[in-house]
This record gives structure tokens, C-alpha cells and sequence, in this order.
């Protein structure tokens, strides 16, 4: 079986079992959903959300994060993990959306990517969430995953990235993650994956060498 026949019965198997898809994380714009991606490094969905909550009510947009004191904004944001570099970070990145995009986020992958605390994985989150830009989110579920099933040889983010995009046309590529994410967290799960349940153990390499 190719990559490609695998990832096509992936990708079906995907669709209909979770045909409604939603980013986790709560945002209004562009700026919001940068900061809380960049807040969601190694850290929950729902925890990201629960300091958001406080941190738009304080800084709803570029200019007044830009502005903030740092020790006011790592106090909101502590309970993230890695509080004072990600403080730094997302005030670096509202400082520079001020000064060189006037306080808009830019769409395109090389300006993202020059803001601090943005890599690939959160450029695509923004990119594919708010403008429906085609780019695949390798986090720990989509790389896992990928290699279970078979689409992918490579464990680097970026040549998993590359690899995937090859495999899933672009206007699907975003909810093809979040559906990917879903499933990591039901059914292939990192440490005992669930496959006697799995509706594509059929064409999953992983399985097929158990
Ligand atoms: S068969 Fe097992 S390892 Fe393969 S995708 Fe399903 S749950 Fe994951």
C-alpha cells in the first residue's frame, strides 16, 4: 500500500467520524489567536484559555500588550509553564505587529515566522485557522500519528510537515490536524493506542507490524 492510499482511507476514516471540527483554543482576532498559540507551548488547550481570558480583558489587542509591564503580564500568565520567556515573547511580538505591520498580524509565513516566539507550527495554527491558508501543524499527535499510520518516514517537524503536505490537498490540510489532534486524544493515543477500536488499523503500518 502507498503513502498516498493510506493517507486518503486516513483522511476518510477522519472526515466521518469527526465531521465538525473547531479550533480548542477561544479567540476573537488574528493577535489573540497568535498569543494564545504561542501561550500554548507545552500546556493545555484549556489552561491557555482560562489565562486568556484574563490577558484580552488586559490586553485585548497589539498596542496595549506592547505597552504592557512584563511582570504584570508573566503574573497572568504563570500558570503556562515557561512564563518568563513566553512573556517575553508575546510582548516582542506585539511590539514588532506595532511598529512593522501597524498592529496587524502579517499572513505571510516569513514575517510570521520573524516574530519572537512564532515557528512553523504556530504560523500554520494562525494561518490556516483565520485565513484558511493551506499548512500542516506538526504537534506531538499529527507526528506521532503520521508515523504510526505510515505517511511519513522522517521524525523532524519540518520533513513531517513537508512529507504531509505532499499527502493532503491544501484547503484541507488545517481541519485535517485538528481532526488528527481529536483522534490522538480518543482512540491513538501515545501510550496504548486503542487500535482493537480503530477504524483504520486496516492500513496502519504500526498495526501491521504488531
Ligand atoms: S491501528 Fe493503532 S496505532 Fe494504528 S492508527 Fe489505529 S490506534 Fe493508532
Amino acid at each position: 500500500m502507498t503513502k498516498q492510499e493510506r493517507a486518503e482511507a486516513f483522511e476518510k476514516y477522519l472526515e466521518e467520524k469527526y465531521p465538525v471540527v473547531v479550533c480548542s483554543l477561544n479567540y476573537q482576532t488574528p493577535f489573540q489567536l497568535l498569543t494564545a498559540t504561542i501561550l500554548s507551548a507545552q500546556c493545555t488547550d484549556a489552561r491557555v484559555n482560562i489565562v486568556t481570558k484574563d490577558l484580552f480583558a488586559a490586553y485585548p489587542d497589539p498596542f496595549s500588550l506592547a505597552d504592557a509591564d512584563i511582570e504584570d503580564v508573566a503574573k497572568i500568565i504563570k500558570s503556562t509553564g515557561m512564563y518568563k520567556m513566553k512573556s517575553k515573547n508575546i510582548i516582542g511580538m506585539a511590539k514588532a505587529l506595532v511598529e512593522n505591520h501597524g498592529g496587524e498580524v502579517p499572513q505571510d509565513m516569513d514575517e510570521l515566522l520573524a516574530l519572537s516566539g512564532v515557528g512553523r507550527k504556530t504560523a500554520n495554527v494562525v494561518r490556516g485557522n483565520f485565513w484558511q491558508k493551506p499548512g500542516v501543524v506538526v504537534d506531538t499527535h499529527v507526528k506521532r500519528i503520521s508515523g504510526r499510520v505510515g505517511l511519513t518516514d522522517n521524525t523532524t517537524p519540518e520533513k513531517v510537515e513537508k512529507d504531509l503536505e505532499k499527502l493532503i490537498k491544501g484547503e484541507k490540510q488545517c481541519d485535517w490536524c485538528h481532526r488528527v489532534i481529536y483522534f490522538g486524544r480518543e482512540i491513538c493515543t501515545a501510550r496504548s493506542p486503542k487500535c482493537g477500536i480503530c477504524g483504520v488499523s486496516h492500513v496502519c503500518k504500526y498495526y501491521a507490524s504488531l
